[in-house]
């Protein structure tokens, strides 16, 4: 069983969710959801305005669609958080999963507040999509694995049988239309596997026409899909790609 994400980023309006349900759920639906269902876990990342309405465009379809925060606050229980939203929240309109060091939030600031986003995830009950990724020059000098373990380091105290993805998402791959190779993407998966024991996904331009590649790995446990899953055909082609 494969896990396609699919993030949206700061992407969609109205209009677009409710377009990208229906072809999804259309397109869908004429393939063997059985199928698609058994390969693979479709879990969708909307922005957090377009979650709801995502759930009802889909509706029709709802068991084959998971749904995935791209933040949740540092902050726990309630409060006087202006523009927060917290993982309780996101349990409560039906999230399944959070995604939680995306490099983009990194570059935000996120990094010191990684460790009580986990937290607060999992004391919710949700599940993190814990990402991480090297910038370029760290993979050039070598150092890529040194900088993705200092970065795993903040799951050494999650119990392993707590539900939990990894994403490795290169940060040089990240919407550029440059995938990392194999190889390289191989040889990560395996040290990480070698030291954590949750599915990693492989983030970074990942698209129809190199996803049936990747997804072949047998140390490639999904993909996180950015700029390829905003076209619901494409997006789906992908999904196809991991039955
Ligand atoms: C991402 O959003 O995590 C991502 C990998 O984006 P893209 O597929 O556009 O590179």
């Amino acid at each position: 069983m494969k896990y396609i994400i699919a993030n949206w980023k700061m992407h969609s309006n109205y209009a677009f969710v409710q377009d990208w349900g229906q072809t999804f759920v259309n397109a869908l639906t004429s393939q063997k959801v059985e199928v698609i269902k058994n390969a693979a876990q479709i879990i969708i990342s909307p922005p957090f305005p377009y979650i709801h309405d995502l759930m009802s465009a889909t509706a029709d379809q709802s068991e084959s669609i998971i749904l995935c925060a791209q933040n949740v606050s540092h902050h726990t229980g309630a409060g006087a958080y202006t523009g927060e939203v917290s993982a309780e929240m996101l349990k409560d309109i039906g999230c399944q999963y959070v995604l939680v060091g995306h490099s983009e939030r990194r570059a935000m600031g996120d990094n010191d507040l990684l460790e009580q986003k986990l937290k607060n995830v999992l004391e919710a009950d949700l599940i993190p999509v814990f990402c991480v990724g090297e910038p370029l020059e760290e993979r050039e000098a070598g150092r890529a694995w040194d900088f993705i373990a200092n970065q795993l380091s903040l799951l050494k105290n999650i119990d392993p049988a707590q539900q939990l993805l990894i994403a490795y998402e290169p940060i040089w791959a990240i919407g550029t239309g440059q995938t990392a190779n194999l190889e390289d993407i191989e040889e990560m998966h395996t040290q990480i596997k070698a030291a954590y024991n949750w599915p990693v996904l492989y983030g970074g331009s990942v698209k129809s026409s190199n996803a049936g590649k990747l997804l072949a790995s047998s140390v490639i446990d999904g993909a996180l899909v950015g700029g390829a899953s905003l076209k619901p055909d494409e997006f789906l082609s992908i999904v196809e790609a991991a039955s």
